[in-house]
């Protein structure tokens, strides 16, 4: 479970202010630029800064040594660098998986997750503090939605967790606290700082919802390169509404109806991830209709073996595991397992939650 003694120095979240300052890291090429018109200095430093912050991830503006003075000055004087700060870490017992507890400006608590594979180094990161979607199976859910984050304190979730990496960090995911649907808005304009400022390539990137069918629809329409990932979870309305409340405001056949303009308009796949929840998600029945559900659009399916959170749901036997990826295996999509890393210190996917003084 997250580590709540250190949540005593968190103030309580009622007390907190929720307007954000903005910081150096959110701001785009072009907002860099007119900043450093604004404070009448010559454009080259742009980039002299965009190294240190990017390359270097240093962590102060006194730090940019071949930086004059009076402009550091100037910088710390208009706006924060970073809008995060490190907490608590926790790693785990065979130190695949660091979960970071960090603190935004405004004294928020939100984790992130550091994950190293072979060849990957993955960072899933949050976007929202507490989530207001409610999914059943979810410990975000149990904090109820408290906070939008800023773009600038989810590049500073990366940043930050660059620092920390033995490796370089190869893939991005939303997928932490919150439904970056939700701050949409923020969110692509974080995911695009990552793509241009920091490097990562766009397919590298992966924005996951639980099914924010407009927002679905407006990332194809906009055209974003960055991987879509949908948390689906069930076969049918009913199963999706026990599990999935907002399945009442997005039924499973508008989803799906997105799911299919998406793929037509961006002839990207969709990767879709699917909880197995014992006994409510994860007969050869269920892998069934998943099989009939998803076998006329290209796609991908992630299966997740559920990690516990002491809630009423559990994680099915390896032999019904099994049985239901057998009920796939003439799928005409990819069927991947994943078997979530980190799940003993609660880093596991749906199990970050901060509970405090909420
Ligand atoms: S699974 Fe995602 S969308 Fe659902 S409650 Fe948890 S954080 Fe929110």
């Amino acid at each position: 479970m997250s580590d709540h003694s250190v949540l005593g120095k968190f103030k309580p979240m009622s007390q907190l202010n929720k307007t954000t300052k903005k910081s150096y890291i959110e701001l785009n090429n072009n907002e860099v630029s007119s900043l450093i018109k604004e404070l009448d200095e010559s454009q080259f430093r742009v980039q002299q800064i965009q190294n240190w912050v990017f390359d270097h991830y240093v962590e102060t503006w006194d730090a940019m040594e071949n930086l004059p003075i009076h402009i550091r000055d100037k910088l710390s004087a208009r706006l924060p660098l970073h809008p995060l700060e490190i907490n608590y870490i926790t790693d785990s017992e065979n130190a695949s998986t660091q979960k970071i507890l960090f603190q935004t400006q405004n004294g928020y608590p939100i984790e992130s997750v550091l994950m190293y594979d072979q060849k990957r180094t993955t960072v899933c990161i949050s976007s929202q503090v507490g989530c207001a979607v409610d999914c059943k199976f979810c410990a975000t859910a149990s904090m109820g939605f408290i906070h939008n984050l800023s773009t600038g304190e989810m590049v500073d979730q990366v940043i930050h967790l660059q620092r920390q990496s033995k490796t370089k960090i190869t893939n991005v995911v939303f997928m932490g606290m919150g439904e970056p649907f939700l701050n949409y808005r923020r969110v692509i304009k974080a995911a695009e700082i990552l793509n241009k400022k920091m490097g990562f390539g766009a397919r590298r990137i992966t924005i996951s919802t639980a099914g924010i069918v407009p927002k679905i629809r407006q990332m194809a329409e906009e055209n974003h390169k960055y991987k879509l990932a949908i948390s689906l979870n069930a076969t049918n309305e009913l199963s999706r509404e026990r599990i999935m409340p907002l399945t009442n405001t997005y039924t499973l056949k508008s989803l799906m109806d997105s799911a299919h303009y998406y793929y037509q308009k961006t002839r990207r796949l969709i990767t879709f991830e699917y909880v197995l929840l014992k006994d409510i998600n994860d007969s050869p029945n269920d892998g069934e209709r998943l099989l009939v559900l998803l076998e006329s659009l290209p796609c991908k399916v992630n299966v997740i073996p559920y990690n516990e959170i002491g809630g009423s749901y559990n994680r099915p036997s390896e032999n019904t595991i099994n049985a239901f990826l057998d009920s796939l295996k003439h799928a005409p999509f990819t069927v991947t397992v994943r078997w979530s890393k980190g799940t003993e210190i609660d880093a596991g996917c749906g199990q970050l939650a901060v509970h405090g003084d909420i």
